[in-house]
């Protein structure tokens, strides 16, 4: 790899980080941290630091870092096909393979995946493909999509419209007019704080029901939601949440989209939280976990009812106007295909929901008494720590104090890297699936230790 002494200059003076402070990065106020390197659950940096990596990158190293299987099969296929395209009926070997393997692996009323590169354009690929099946349903205007505030589906046009979080709206003259926003299952934060858990779910569904009664259901083309809450806060659904809403989807003809960029290929302990929650979507959009991250790749899984409404809508207007240059691109596919082997023959699913629930519970147990733990919740190998300056009358920090990036900044310190979440003060926790229970015990003993630093 490239090594010499003004990388750190060069990184300042000319590279463009996404979700970063700009001004303060610039200015020198910011920590950089240069990685060189990565072991299973392990990060490597410049200076030589070892860090155990709680997030898995951005809840996508799977597998974990530096699997030789993946790096393998990466150099033989682009030593062999680099690049070919896939439109017209072009394919590879790797793009056919991987696309059973996922149909494979999917809910049985799935027919066909649509490979792009990130969760975002597969996200975006989503709504064209709702518009179009509307389009040649005759629904003209069936076009509005439902997402929830503290979702989070890309920050393009149409997926930064979806994603209900202020700063990815915020001066980007977003969201477009054909997205509104629904109630967060998020019962931590519900207004009401005498709700049950089972009020507060008639009480989400009452407002979806309200506002497709405001918009008009025949204006609306669908609904998009994770199975958990991701970058929102990590926020596993209330019992009872994803059948009752999927009720009134189905009441609507609206059609439902589970993102599952994130809990896709077993981070809820489950090959997907569609399984996991019993939802029947019409679109699945999976990315991180699809290839482990060793390659960029996404997909729109499309389901047997779209699909019939896809091929009419060709046989009346020609091919379908929808592509990227590297839709399937061969050097992804088989890294995806080793991801899914790897998995497989390591049990590492089964992994990610035993070792992922010791974590929530070990964390659970270890912060129950804190006065600034508010809650500790999690599912499969997602769990998160939500700060509040009081417990009684749940009193939340005032968000300039920056107690969430404060608290990170103590664990990266101590060699554990968390994410302080974008909206509250939430630490999030998202490991590779072969952590191990003594790691587990790590990031919890330095999240306490972090926590006690901070707000001591
Ligand atoms: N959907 C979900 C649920 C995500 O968590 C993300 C990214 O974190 C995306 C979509 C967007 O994926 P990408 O960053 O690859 O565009």
């Amino acid at each position: 790899m490239l090594k010499n002494d003004l990388l750190e200059q060069w990184d300042r003076e000319t590279f463009f980080h996404p979700s970063t402070h700009l001004a303060e990065f610039a200015r020198g106020n910011l920590a950089q941290r240069v990685i060189t390197g990565g072991s299973g659950c392990h990060i490597v940096d410049r200076d030589g630091n070892r860090h155990l990596d709680a997030f898995a990158g951005l809840y996508c190293v799977n597998v974990g870092y530096g699997r030789a299987e993946i790096a393998e099969a990466i150099a033989e296929q682009a030593r062999e096909l680099a690049y070919y395209h896939a439109y017209v009926g072009h394919g590879t070997e790797a793009s056919i393979t991987l696309s059973k393997m996922i149909l494979d692996r999917a809910p049985d009323h799935m027919s066909k995946v649509y490979f792009g590169l990130s969760g975002s354009d597969a996200n975006e690929t989503n709504i064209k493909l709702i518009w179009y099946y509307n389009n040649i349903l005759g629904r003209p205007d069936k076009k509005k999509i439902i997402s929830r505030w503290r979702g989070y589906h890309g920050s393009g046009l149409m997926t930064g419209s979806l994603t209900g979080l202020e700063l990815f709206h915020k001066k980007f003259d977003l969201p477009l007019g054909q997205v509104v926003h629904t109630e967060a299952p998020y019962y931590f934060r519900r207004a009401d704080l005498n709700q049950s858990e089972a009020e507060f779910v008639q009480h989400c569904v009452a407002s979806l029901e309200a506002l497709i009664e405001e918009e008009g259901a025949d204006t609306i083309a669908a609904f998009i939601g994770e199975p958990v809450l991701g970058t929102g806060g990590i926020v596993p659904p209330p019992a009872g949440y994803w059948p009752a809403i999927q009720a009134v989807l189905d009441k609507h003809d609206i059609l439902l989209i589970a993102d599952e960029v994130v809990t896709g290929f077993g981070r809820l302990g489950s090959m997907f939280g569609s399984g996991h929650y019993g939802i029947k979507p019409d679109l699945i959009t999976i990315a991180k976990g699809l290839t482990s991250a060793y390659a960029p790749l996404s997909g729109s899984i499309v389901s047997d009812r779209m699909w019939r409404v896809l091929e009419q809508g060709t046989d009346e207007n020609g091919p379908i106007g929808h592509g990227w240059t590297y839709s399937a691109h061969p050097i992804g596919a088989a890294a995806g295909v080793a991801n899914l082997k790897l998995l497989d023959a390591l049990d590492l699913i089964s992994n990610a929901g035993a070792v992922g629930q010791y974590l929530t519970a070990q964390m659970a147990d270890s912060l129950a008494d804190h006065p600034h733990v508010g809650e500790v919740r999690g599912e499969g190998m997602l769990c998160a720590v939500e700060l509040v300056r009081e417990r009684e009358g749940r009193v939340f920090f005032d968000a300039s104090e920056k107690i969430g990036p404060q608290v990170a900044a103590a664990m990266a310190e101590s060699g554990v890297i968390a994410r302080a979440m974008p909206q509250g003060d939430i630490i999030g926790f998202a490991p590779p699936f072969c952590l191990s229970q003594k790691e587990a015990d790590e990031i919890v003993g330095k999240t306490r230790q972090a926590i006690e630093r901070v707000l001591s």
